[in-house]
Formats: C-alpha cells, sequence, structure tokens
C-alpha cells in the first residue's frame, strides 16, 4: 500500500465544487496520520470552456497521468452545447486513461426513501464497460439535411475487450459473499455483439466455478430492478444499458444524493476517477442544499481502490449510520460533511 497519494481534484461546476469539499474533508480525517495526501485542482467544466473555449488539453491531460487517483465532483451547465463537455472531457478522460469498469454499487441504506413497495434488500453493483460500445464514436451522417438523410452509430465490441471487463466482474462477484454475476444483454436482437458477449461471459465463467451465473435481455432486467432487485448480487453489461441501468439503480435505493461511482482502470497503467453519479445541479448551487454523500461514498470506492481497505469501510458506515439517523430536518451540505467527519473519527475510537 502506498504510503502517500497524490490525488487530481476536478471540483468542476454547479454544486461540484460544494460537493467535493465535503469529500475532501472527510477523506482527511480518515487516513492514517502517516499517509501523506497531495491534491491538485484543476479548473476544468462549463466555467474554463466560456473562459477560455478549451475542453482538457494535451498538458493538463499529461499533468493528470501523474496521480494515483482523480476526484471529480461535476461538470457541466445548460448553457454549454449539449456534447462539448461529455465529448471533450468525460468520454476523452474515460478513453484516454483506459477506464473500461465503471463500477456503480447500488445499497438501500435503511431509513431511505425508495419508490418501490415495501423495503426490499437491495445490496448489488452495476460493473458498466466503459470504453466501447455505442460510445466509440463511430458512426455519421450521409445525405444531411435531405429527407433522406441517414445516421449511423456503430456499437463496437472487441473480444479483448468485453473478455476484461467481465474477468474483472467475476473477480468482484468471487469476492463478495452471495458470488453470483449476471450478465445483462440484448442477445436475441443484438445477435453479433451479444453473442459475444455470451460466449465470453460463458467461457471465463469456466475459471469462476463458485461463481453462481445467469442471463438476463435489459428489457427483463429493467423489470427486475423494481420487482424483484434483491435478486442481484453483481451485474456486467455494454456501456450503454449500463448508463440506463445505473440510473434506474440511483432511482430504487434512494436517489441520487447517494449514487457513488467509479471509472477504474483495474491494471493500475492509468489514475482512476471517481465521482458522484448526479451532475452539477446548477439549480441549486449556492444554496447549501447539495447533498455531499454521493461524493462521500465515491471517496470511500477511491480509498479500496488504492488499497485502503479499512478506511473505506469507516466512511461507508459512518455514511449508513447517518443516513439511518435522519429525520427530514434540514441540513447544509457543509453540514451534512461536518456530521460524517465526526462518524469517521468516532469509528475511529470504537472500531
Ligand atoms: P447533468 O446533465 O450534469 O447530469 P442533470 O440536470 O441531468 O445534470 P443533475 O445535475 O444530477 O442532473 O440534477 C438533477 C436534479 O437533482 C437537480 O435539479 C437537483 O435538484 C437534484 N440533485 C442533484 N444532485 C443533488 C445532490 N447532491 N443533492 C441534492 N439534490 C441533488
Ligand atoms: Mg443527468
Amino acid at each position: 500500500m502506498s504510503r502517500s497519494i497524490r490525488l487530481a481534484v476536478i471540483p468542476g461546476d454547479g454544486i461540484g465544487p460544494e460537493v467535493v469539499a465535503q469529500g475532501l474533508k472527510v477523506l482527511g480525517s480518515v487516513l492514517p496520520s502517516d499517509v501523506k495526501l497531495e491534491t491538485r485542482e484543476y479548473d476544468l467544466g462549463a466555467r474554463r470552456w466560456h473562459a477560455t473555449g478549451e475542453t482538457l488539453t494535451g498538458v493538463e491531460l499529461d499533468s493528470l497521468k501523474q496521480h494515483d487517483a482523480i476526484l471529480l465532483g461535476a461538470v457541466g451547465d445548460p448553457s454549454v452545447p449539449s456534447g462539448v463537455l461529455e465529448r471533450g472531457l468525460l468520454l476523452k478522460l474515460r478513453f484516454a486513461f483506459d477506464h473500461y469498469v465503471n463500477l456503480r454499487p447500488a445499497k438501500l441504506f435503511p431509513n431511505t426513501a425508495t419508490p418501490l413497495a415495501g423495503r426490499p434488500d437491495i445490496d448489488f453493483v452495476v460493473i458498466r464497460e466503459g470504453t466501447e460500445g455505442p460510445y466509440v464514436g463511430n458512426g455519421g451522417t450521409m445525405r444531411t439535411g435531405t429527407p433522406h438523410e441517414v445516421a449511423t452509430e456503430v456499437s463496437v465490441n472487441t473480444a479483448l475487450g468485453v473478455e476484461r471487463v467481465v474477468r474483472d466482474a467475476y473477480e468482484r462477484a468471487r469476492s463478495r459473499p452471495r458470488r453470483k454475476l449476471t450478465l445483462v444483454h440484448k442477445n436475441n436482437v443484438l445477435v453479433h455483439a451479444g453473442h459475444l458477449w455470451k460466449n465470453i461471459f460463458d467461457r471465463v465463467g469456466q475459471e469462476y466455478p463458485e461463481v453462481t451465473t445467469d442471463y438476463l435481455h435489459v428489457d427483463a432486467a429493467t423489470i427486475f430492478f423494481v420487482t424483484d432487485p434483491g435478486r442481484f448480487d453483481v451485474i456486467v453489461t455494454d456501456n450503454l444499458f449500463g448508463d440506463i441501468l445505473t440510473d434506474l439503480a440511483a432511482a430504487v435505493t434512494g436517489g441520487i444524493g447517494l449514487a457513488a461511482s467509479g471509472n477504474i482502470n483495474p491494471d493500475g497503467t492509468f489514475p482512476s476517477m471517481f465521482e458522484p453519479v448526479h451532475g452539477s445541479a446548477p439549480d441549486i448551487a449556492g444554496t447549501g442544499k447539495a447533498d455531499p454523500t454521493a461524493t462521500v461514498l465515491s471517496v470511500a470506492l477511491l480509498l479500496r481502490h488504492l488499497g485502503f481497505e479499512a478506511e473505506a469501510a469507516r466512511v461507508e458506515t459512518a455514511v449508513a449510520e447517518d443516513v439511518t439517523a435522519r429525520d427530514g430536518s434540514f441540513r447544509t451540505t457543509d453540514q451534512i460533511g461536518d456530521a460524517l467527519v465526526s462518524r469517521v473519527l468516532a469509528g475511529s475510537v470504537t472500531g
């Protein structure tokens, strides 16, 4: 385990800087005193784009690469044309740093409101492929602007790309108590990509006899997310299906204020990036209403990724306690951050 962490911080826009400040506060409180935390801030996002017209320069990319991990708040604003920051910053980082595992835990904490009837036991993790599928930008338009315009958006799936994410999913499934892995795709219609995924899933599975496997079409999976979410443990899926399923997972586990994610390069060749699932929420920026919990849970994922398992668990326990103790009264972003720090510090004494 490294005894120093070089952390790149991208606070971003809207509530991004507000929630990142709380995440850093909790990170500082949980790290053992002999671990040196070096942070460097990067001014990226909508504000920067308006000021300079730049999204992410090659120099910045090289500089980000020198870190152990990246913590991102949120970038974006309605004033920036759709796609500029997504393609020019977020996807650029994902491809440059080969973040082929997008990890999104879905856990329903006690005392959290869920739109589901009853209180199902929800504790699963979605592993979304991050570098292939329909996100590669392979396509174009022909006869543009005519009534016969044609647009293509080709989904690219490579054996190497599918195998590495599937393997990562088996590894994660093996390390969890239930040891169950579900592949979600649509191989009855998307037969080319679907069969590649299914064949590789089955072949790699022979190396993991202790993991129980299951296959669901994506449309059936959306039904079970609502009617029987307890059946899931680890899910591995394609880039686009994963995007949609993880928003649904966030909705049924108490909403966007609690949903954390990691864009992970499991090989460790490049820094992995951790961020709340929510966006910059310009409507509540500056009001103190932003819940920093999703960012704090993303910090827990970051800690675990860097080998600080005990510290990650302490942060998650602090969050579980805080969420369970909520009584509906208003607390500011800062107050929630302080409460989490107190619980983390109390946890270090008792456990
Ligand atoms: P983006 O395009 O960046 O995903 P968005 O508008 O789709 O942005 P969010 O920025 O995630 O979505 O915000 C959606 C709504 O959820 C916001 O209007 C805000 O009221 C609420 N929201 C988002 N994040 C939080 C948070 N951390 N705490 C409280 N409310 C939040
Ligand atoms: Mg959104």
